[in-house]
């Protein structure tokens, strides 16, 4: 693909201090096979014959947030290891006029490949200059031996990620919990999806901007029934638990909410038994 060929076109938006943009690093597709559901196997059968044959397609994001400090990300992409529908967070920045070593930091969600990879240039550090803040619930799950042998194989490639973040960035690693962590940021805790995984607000005058991560993949179905998931929260009992509350508390609230697999900004409204999302 030609640098610019994926360009935002959007203008950004501003929450506090902050300049926000989404970045559209790609699309990640799966069969209908990884859907499941926190009420059991009965409702999962349900679900899958409800949803039919198609094919689940969802974006992947990362966040742009530019205020007088810099250039700061939420999330990296997925960089070139997941082969050519992704990875275009780069050019997304190129086209943007920024370069590499102008990332000051990097907020990491969680440690998934679809939003860490991005950091990796091989056994090199994509953001040379940057500072990772990495929730340090998944520093501590994913760097243990024992919770990867608990894991299928197929499930394992976070402990790698894990690993390689400790060995490129090192010092430049900087764990966080819940609570603010830069001016105007606050991470939540979103458990569930992974252990540490993490939602940031940035807060303004209107409320601000809720950045949930994994809370939701599926907009539409999730927010009906939060109990609906993807076969990729670890704990699904747990993330089913966290996005019913997050949806509530970002309806309550009257926050604007997008994440790592949202199409857009939305507002959330209580609907019925569960809610519903809507163009902001
Ligand atoms: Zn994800």
């Amino acid at each position: 693909m030609k640098a610019g060929a994926f360009h935002v076109k959007q203008s950004p938006r501003r929450f506090g201090t902050y300049e926000v943009l989404r970045l559209k690093d790609g699309v990640f597709e799966a069969g209908p096979e990884v859907l499941i559901h926190a009420s059991g196997e009965a409702a999962r059968e349900r679900l899958r014959a409800e949803w039919g044959e198609a094919r689940i397609r969802i974006d992947v994001n990362a966040f742009l947030l530019r205020d007088a400090s810099g250039v700061t990300l939420v999330d990296a992409g997925t960089g070139p290891e997941w082969g050519p529908n992704f990875g275009h967070l780069r050019q997304e920045l190129a086209a943007l006029g920024i370069a590499r070593g102008d990332v000051r930091r990097v907020i990491l969600t969680h440690i998934h490949g679809d939003h860490a990879l991005g950091l990796f240039d091989g056994e090199e550090r994509y953001f040379p200059e940057a500072e990772i803040l990495v929730p340090m619930a998944d520093l501590a799950f994913f760097l243990d031996p024992r919770q990867r042998e608990r894991l299928p194989k197929a499930r394992q490639g976070a402990f790698d990620i894990a690993e390689r973040l400790k060995r490129l960035y090192g010092a430049r690693l900087v764990p966080i919990m819940e609570g603010i962590i830069l001016p105007g940021i606050e991470a939540v805790a979103l458990p569930g999806h992974t252990p540490g995984h993490t939602g940031y607000l940035l807060r303004d005058a209107a409320g601000g901007l809720l950045l949930w991560a994994d809370a939701l993949h599926l907009e539409e179905h999730q927010a009906r029934d939060p109990n609906v998931g993807l076969a990729f929260d670890i704990d699904p009992e747990v993330a089913a638990l966290t996005r019913r509350s997050i949806l509530e508390r970002a309806a309550r609230q009257g926050w604007i909410v997008c994440g790592g697999h949202l199409p857009d900004f939305r507002w959330v409204r209580a609907e019925g038994q569960g809610f519903r999302l809507l163009p902001a």
